[in-house]
């Protein structure tokens, strides 16, 4: 028995020494691409029920590798969330979201009184004893209306210190910026929490949006979390909408905001930029 326990040690470690190698590749690449300029950030349209007029939209980050092509986030993100480089990519991210503003109001290819940009935040970008400089940084360089910027965190973010959360968001929601809580329904807060936070918008997660039409549990789960919104007086979006079916069960449960492969997937500034001109 004692024998085989080393065995299994031995085995995991060698496994978390691949792991953790592996890590250290994709880091250093991220690196590269970082300073190459090989990151981007592309636009997915938030849209509101009925006209379906853009409303707003969400930026995603994006690795336009030179061999390997769109590398989307979830093979990296991880690795760059855990690496120092969170720091710079996150300024990096939050200028080139504002710099994104900044053209559209100079196209008036957007209203400065109703658009918005929402940006995912990581934990640890959150935490930087300098975000609120940060943001506000990245608004000033490029002189867009506060309002036109929210920002996304999750429920992992509010838990972890829930003082320095709610300080940092009512001193940025001050100056006019708007917050989300993503994923919403797939972490832990608890609804004392979310009570206390200057949160404007819940996103219901795609996973309950999924099989919203067929399995009964996510559509409870759903209807409790409208009901979670409009008590706590906060908008509502639903992400992941893929087709009619969900987008009609959503609606007749009171969410009116879609973001999803039925409207149009995350695409690049130039796309968007058309789908705007075009009408949304
Ligand atoms: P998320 O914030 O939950 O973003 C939603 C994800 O759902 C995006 O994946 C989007 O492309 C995808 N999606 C949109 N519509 C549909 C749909 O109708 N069906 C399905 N199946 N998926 C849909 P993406 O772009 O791969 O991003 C994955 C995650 O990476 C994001 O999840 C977010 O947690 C993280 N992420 C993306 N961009 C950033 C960023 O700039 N900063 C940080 N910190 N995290 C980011
Ligand atoms: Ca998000
Ligand atoms: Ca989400
Ligand atoms: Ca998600």
């Amino acid at each position: 028995v004692k024998e085989d326990g080393r065995d299994g040690i031995a085995f995991f470690e060698q496994a978390m020494q691949v792991a953790a190698s592996e890590r250290l590749a994709i880091e250093s690449e991220l690196r590269k691409a970082f300073s190459d300029n090989q990151l981007r950030l592309h636009y997915q349209p938030q849209v509101v029920y009925g006209s379906q007029k853009i409303l707003g939209a969400e930026a995603l980050l994006r690795w336009q590798h030179p061999e390997r092509g769109l590398i989307g986030p979830s093979a990296f993100i991880d690795v760059l969330e855990q690496s120092s480089l969170i720091f710079d990519a996150g300024r990096w991210i939050l200028a080139r979201a504002c710099e994104c503003i900044a053209g559209l109001l100079t196209d008036q290819l957007v209203n400065p009184d109703t658009f918005c940009l929402s940006v995912n935040i990581s934990p640890r970008q959150f935490r930087h004893p300098n975000f609120v400089g940060d943001v506000l940084g990245a608004i000033r360089q490029h002189a867009i209306p506060t309002r036109c910027l929210s920002l996304e965190i999750t429920e992992g973010i509010v838990i972890e210190n829930i003082n320095d959360t709610i300080d940092k968001m009512n001193e940025l929601r001050q100056h006019g910026v708007h917050f989300s809580i993503d994923d919403f329904g797939t972490g832990y807060s608890s609804l004392s929490y979310l009570k206390r936070l200057p949160v404007d918008l819940l996103k219901i997660d795609q996973s309950f949006v999924r099989d919203c039409t067929g399995n009964a549990n996510d559509a409870e789960i759903i209807r409790a979390i409208i009901a979670i919104a409009s008590s706590l007086h906060m908008d509502l979006i639903a992400e992941g909408v893929e087709t009619r079916d969900q987008l009609n069960f959503l609606h007749a449960q009171g969410c009116d905001q879609f973001q999803g492969y039925l409207f149009s997937p995350p695409v690049d500034e130039h796309r968007f930029r058309e789908l705007l001109a075009s009408g949304g």
